[in-house]
């Protein structure tokens, strides 16, 4: 399932540049682009799901390697201690509709909105 004009798609397709820093089986970890703090990633599934309503879709296979590779790629990065961030639904904040986690260790700049 993909979504033609959905930037976390066409990331995932190699048709946006990004700076990838972890890449698992249907997963990617970039680099946001507008980051809020010293270190700010997004982990991304392949999987178009627009919001965290649809997580039933995953498998818990699925769902169970996404959180895996979320914390997998946190210590990648160097980060003991971290927050992880995932809005849900416009008025919570959430921008691009397509499933992510914000990662952000080290300083704060206020949150991804
Ligand atoms: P949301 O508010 O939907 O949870 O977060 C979307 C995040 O994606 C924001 O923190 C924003 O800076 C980031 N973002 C938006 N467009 C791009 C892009 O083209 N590349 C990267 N690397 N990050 C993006
Ligand atoms: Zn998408």
């Amino acid at each position: 399932m993909s979504n033609g004009e959905c930037i976390f798609c066409k990331i995932h397709r190699g048709e946006l540049p990004a700076t990838v820093v972890n890449r698992g089986d249907g997963l990617l970890a970039i680099e946001d682009i507008n980051p809020k703090a010293d270190v700010h990633l997004l982990v991304i599934p392949q999987r178009h799901i627009e919001t965290y309503r649809d997580i039933g879709v995953l498998s818990p296979d699925e769902a169970k390697a996404m959180l895996d590779f979320v914390a997998e790629t946190a210590k990648r990065a160097g980060l003991e201690e971290y927050r992880l961030m995932m809005f849900c639904g416009p008025g919570a904040g959430q921008t691009v509709f397509h499933l992510h986690w914000h990662i952000l260790g080290g300083s704060f700049r206020g949150l991804p909105a």
